[in-house]
């Protein structure tokens, strides 16, 4: 118990007096060279991990390596200057991206032709959607609008695009026939 009751009686207060006189310029030097000495490392190693991550070129790599090592921590802003812009995860992310948009064109693409797959009127064998006749009977495939003189399959009723009902082609044309006729027993 006694050498419990020596330590709590014990004044710190001396040494801590003498601790501050002891610190001399030298010692902050060498205090401010540690620190330096560590901010270096520390730079270094994140230099070192940041462009692995930005690029896979080994010559970069050891360039901008180099720029910490021979630049100090101060090489950091040169650094932040020289390193790509994008990591390689940013890149490949923005890659995938715009592939999507490919990509989902290209089902839509497909999928739309799958809903319009095409047969011919006549004999039922698939025909191509942009085939004029059918290759296996000559049936002709396609006509166009009595309207608005698009492309349209013979088997559509209306026209997609101006909404003409494509039977009155067929009276029209009867009735073109019929008044020939007509003129025809007229004269
Ligand atoms: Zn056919
Ligand atoms: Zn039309």
């Amino acid at each position: 118990m006694d050498f419990l009751q020596k330590i709590l009686n014990t004044d710190i207060s001396p040494f801590l007096i003498n601790f501050y006189e002891n610190i001399t310029i030298e010692m902050m030097v060498k205090f401010f060279i540690i620190y330096f000495f560590i901010i270096w490392i520390a730079t270094f190693i994140w230099v070192i991990r940041d462009i692995w991550n930005r690029t896979t070129s080994v010559l970069l790599q050891i360039f901008c390596i180099l720029i910490i090592l021979l630049g100090t921590p101060l090489g950091i802003f040169l650094y932040l200057f020289v390193r790509p812009g994008k990591t390689l995860f940013e890149k490949y992310y923005d890659e995938i991206e715009d592939n999507l948009d490919t990509f989902s064109w290209i089902v839509e693409e497909k999928t739309s032709k799958l809903w319009t797959k095409k047969q011919c009127p006549s004999c039922e064998l698939p025909v191509s959607h942009d085939f004029q006749f059918c290759p296996h009977c000559t049936t002709k495939l396609v006509e166009n609008c009595i309207k608005c003189d698009k492309i349209l399959s013979t088997n559509w009723v209306n026209c997609p695009y101006c909404w003409t009902k494509q039977e009155e082609k067929k009276d029209i044309e009867k009735e073109s026939n019929k008044s020939e006729k007509n003129k025809k027993t007229a004269k």
